[in-house]
């Protein structure tokens, strides 16, 4: 499976029925489109089964309700939906991504409580997030953006409009060569990268930030259990710019990156240590249990 995302072989999950790739698509006039009403999951299935796929549903569904939009499906009907979709592709690996959104109704303003709530699960065979990163190292830019004050948008939800700023910084990244960019929050301290949580290792403790300000993601809460569970001290606290300088590994987590080792970020260097080295054999072979 290549090319176009909306050009493939394959079935996608549309609003409770299975329908052909090339015909799951939406009218221009859709209110997500143009106001960014929109929340998503990203998911991976391994050896046939979703790594937390209820915890993601349901943070699906909680996404939707800090954008006052109610999905019309309970987690129950979604994770049928999901395995259903992975069935009807013939994956048992594979990424799956359910996107939840406001529709083309009688309102195309600001306002759309008129315009109803659909609900879309595809999928795609997704290898490693960050290519030879994984084993390497990835780099990382600093972002120009700021992770915004939960004052200013809803920061707990993964929505749509969250991933401007990522989108942005992503490409300013790439254009230097790097595989992603790392961002500090309004506060000036250090968040996330555009589409995953961060990790410091620093005289064998670990630290991380607090999440805040940014999605505090299940792979995130994943490995800081892990960590406990293997004796290592997690500290989850405000970590300033100037830190970056002291600390000897860094990696960042999410359900598409797993664990991906840091060799990078402006600067700064990182060790691929034994503890990331660790913690990414830990979760390959946890998320296939
Ligand atoms: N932060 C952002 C901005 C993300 O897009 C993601 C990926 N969903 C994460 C963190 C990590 O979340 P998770 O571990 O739940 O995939």
């Amino acid at each position: 499976m290549a090319g176009a995302y909306d050009d493939r072989d394959g079935k996608i999950w549309m609003d409770g029925k299975m329908v052909e790739w090339r015909d799951a698509t939406v009218h221009v006039l859709t209110h997500a489109l143009h106001y960014a009403s929109s929340v998503f999951e990203g998911e991976r299935c391994y050896n046939g089964r979703i790594f937390k796929g209820v915890e993601h549903s349901k943070r699906l569904r909680r996404s939707a309700e800090l954008l006052d939009m109610e999905i019309p499906f309970s987690v129950e009907e979604i994770e049928a939906a999901k395995y259903a979709m992975l069935k009807a592709n013939g994956w048992t690996d594979a990424y799956v991504r359910a996107v939840a959104w406001r529709g083309s109704g009688e309102d195309m303003g600001v306002s759309a409580k008129r315009n109803p709530v659909r609900l879309a699960i595809a999928g795609w065979e997704w290898g490693n997030y960050y290519g030879d990163a994984k084993t390497k190292g990835a780099r990382l830019d600093i972002a120009k953006w700021k992770r915004p004050s939960p004052e200013t948008i809803p920061s707990a939800a993964k929505a749509a409009g969250l991933y401007m700023i990522c989108t942005m910084s992503k490409h300013a990244a790439e254009a230097k060569g790097c595989s992603d960019a790392m961002m500090f929050d309004y506060r000036g301290y250090v968040a996330e990268a555009t589409g995953a949580n961060i990790f410091f290792v620093k005289d064998g403790e670990v630290h991380t930030p607090l999440a805040d300000c940014f999605l505090n993601g299940l792979t995130r809460q994943t490995v800081i259990g892990m960590l406990k569970e293997k004796g290592v001290t997690v500290h989850e606290r405000h970590i300033m710019p100037a830190e970056l300088e002291g600390f000897e590994q860094c990696w960042l987590t999410g359900t598409a990156a797993e664990v991906t080792p840091v060799g990078q970020i402006g600067d700064y260097s990182f060790e691929v240590g034994a503890l990331t080295l660790d913690v990414a054999a830990s979760y390959e072979k946890l998320v296939r249990a």
